[in-house]
């Protein structure tokens, strides 16, 4: 099996500091301090009661997987799409890494990891506790 080139992110001013700190290994949410919702994508105004006072929080990288999908073909390798559920309660579109794809299932605990991409900032991904 070869390596899947993953593609670089697109980085805009609203998402730098998100990128800047998968660099670092470290996974940011965006927390809102008017309603004291998290929110991922991150974005400037609170998707929850559209207040601009959103803050970068360290997430623990810890989460859960909502649900997936292993794709098989018309790809140079398998990989698996997945939306993990982080204990911060935000859902992220990401996949599932480093770990047999065969025995990825709902509800596992996974933990947040780094992969480089094709040019761009490091990615979160996330593999099996
Ligand atoms: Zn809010």
């Amino acid at each position: 099996m070869s390596a899947r080139k993953i593609p670089a992110p697109a980085v805009n001013a609203e998402v730098k500091p998100f990128f800047d700190a998968a660099g670092e290994g470290k996974l940011l949410v965006k927390r809102c301090a008017a309603c004291a919702e998290f929110h991922h994508y991150p974005r400037t105004v609170c998707p929850h009661c559209f207040s601009g006072r959103t803050e970068w929080r360290e997430a623990k990288g810890a989460g859960t997987i909502y649900s997936y999908s292993v794709l098989r073909r018309g790809v140079p390798a398998p990989y698996c799409i997945a939306y993990v559920t982080l204990e911060e309660g935000v859902t992220m579109l990401t996949n599932i890494v480093d770990c047999d794809l065969d025995s990825v299932r709902i509800g596992q605990k996974v933990r947040e990891v780094f992969k480089p991409t094709d040019g761009g900032p490091p990615v979160p991904m996330f593999t099996r506790v």
